[in-house]
C-alpha cells in the first residue's frame, strides 16, 4: 500500500484511512489523511 499523499509505503493495518470513489486509501499519518480528504482528486491524479 502506498500513501497517495506522500508516496510512502505503509502497512495496510494503518489506522489512518479514507473511503473515496468506492476504494479505501491508507495513510501514514492523520495529517496525510486530512490533506487527502480535502482534495482527493489532487492526489489521485498525480500518479
Ligand atoms: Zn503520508
Amino acid at each position: 500500500m502506498i500513501d497517495p499523499v506522500c508516496n510512502m509505503e505503509i502497512n495496510e493495518k494503518s489506522e489512518f484511512k479514507s473511503n473515496y470513489g468506492g476504494k479505501v486509501y491508507f495513510f501514514c499519518s492523520a495529517s496525510c489523511k486530512q490533506s487527502f480528504d480535502k482534495k482527493p482528486d489532487k492526489y489521485l491524479k498525480r500518479k
